[in-house]
């Protein structure tokens, strides 16, 4: 992910929905992927979803369009009943996942429906149907008898609400004995498989790749239901880790793109964040800032301000990276947290506290020596 900035200069992140500097409402723009300020001249507004109280969306549509839903959100066929609160927490959680998801298709410039080729095929849905190839998402809640299955089918791809809710996907991780499972990942997943509809079966240039699909992956006209049934009967095939990127993989031909493809995303979004924020530190809080804020605390006679200074500058400058790449990779944020004055403060205080601990300890050899046994 990029790293965006602000008309006023200040540096924005893809959720973002307000600029801290200018205090302007900020939103992404998908024609232009980039993040835009709302200010009386843009002539954008926020999606539907995202105006007034419900703040479900940052993506912006024109104002003078006939769309009041952006492009992410129009996607989404069927989305669960907002009544209770709760449902509508874990369904925004599901469109942040999806809107980074997609964000990957815009950046890359692969369009997100079929192109009107005229000799393009009609996919197939499970029944044998030909069916055209769109996009569309079906966000569901599991019912005690409906239960969701997330999968892909003939261009519209389901996902489970409740994979939304971190407890049950951490169960669900565990039980299946999965080293990552994420929103994010499911999306990448998930759309990987329509790609794969759409570039090798329903392309009619598809053919030219078709081989080169198979000696890599294998024959994907293998059945699938045989093969779902003999991976959750047997697990996945000894060595696989010598081949394939996940256990997953090895369940069919179509799954192991899948994964890959997944994986693809991972590697570029995270490439994208740490060349935009890693290499570059971002501007954290200004060296004069910090020495303004932590005057000697009482009852220290001296303190050690410039090594404070060094440590916590240094540190508000990789934590943005460091959530970047963590978003990158549909984790949640590794360092949440804003430190305000009052909480460095308190961090400096700390920090002397350790020195003189740290200088009492070394005034009394004796003591730490026994101590350390
Ligand atoms: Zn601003
Ligand atoms: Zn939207
Ligand atoms: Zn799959």
């Amino acid at each position: 992910m990029k790293t965006f900035s602000c008309s006023c200069g200040n540096p924005l992140y893809f959720e973002n929905t307000l600029c801290l500097k200018c205090q302007h409402e900020v939103g992404f723009d998908p024609a232009a992927i980039d993040m835009c300020c709302l200010d009386e001249t843009t002539p954008l507004k926020h999606c539907a979803n995202g105006a007034g109280n419900l703040l479900a969306c940052n993506w912006l549509v024109p104002k003078d369009g006939t769309e009041t839903y952006c492009v992410s959100c129009r996607l989404s066929q069927l989305i669960p009943n907002l009544s209770s609160a709760n449902t509508a927490q874990l369904w925004m959680k599901m469109e942040g996942a999806k809107r980074r998801a997609l964000f990957s298709m815009l950046s890359l410039g692969i369009p997100l429906q079929p192109l009107h080729d005229p000799n393009a095929k009609g996919a197939v849905n499970e029944h044998g149907q030909a069916v055209p190839l769109a996009l569309s998402y079906r966000i569901l809640q599991p019912l005690p008898n409906a239960p969701v299955i997330t999968g892909h089918d003939a261009g519209t791809i389901t996902l489970n609400l409740e994979e939304a809710d971190d407890a049950i996907r951490e169960r669900n991780r565990m039980n299946l004995n999965e080293p990552y499972r994420t929103l994010l990942g499911h999306f990448r997943h998930e759309i990987g498989h329509y790609y794969w509809s759409m570039w090798f079966e329903n392309d009619p240039k598809g053919e030219e790749v078709l081989g080169a699909f198979r000696e890599l992956f294998g024959d994907e006209s293998a059945d699938y239901g045989a093969a779902m049934n003999a991976y959750y009967s047997n697990g996945a095939q000894v060595g696989w880790q010598e081949r394939c990127i996940s256990a997953y993989s090895t369940m069919h031909p179509w799954e192991e793109w899948a994964e890959t493809w997944a994986h693809y995303l991972h590697m570029i979004d995270a490439l994208e964040s740490f060349e935009s924020l890693g290499l570059r530190k971002s501007a954290a809080m200004p060296k004069e800032t910090i020495e303004k804020i932590v005057p000697l605390p009482k009852p220290f006679q001296s303190a050690p301000v410039a090594e404070f200074t060094h440590k916590l500058q240094t540190w508000l400058e990789i934590t943005p990276a460091i959530n970047e790449l963590s978003s990158s990779l549909g984790h949640n944020m590794s360092y949440p947290f804003v430190v305000s004055a009052p909480v460095v403060r308190k961090l400096f205080f700390i920090h002397c506290m350790v020195k003189r601990q740290v200088n009492e300890a070394k005034n009394q050899p004796s003591t730490a020596a026994t101590q350390a046994r």
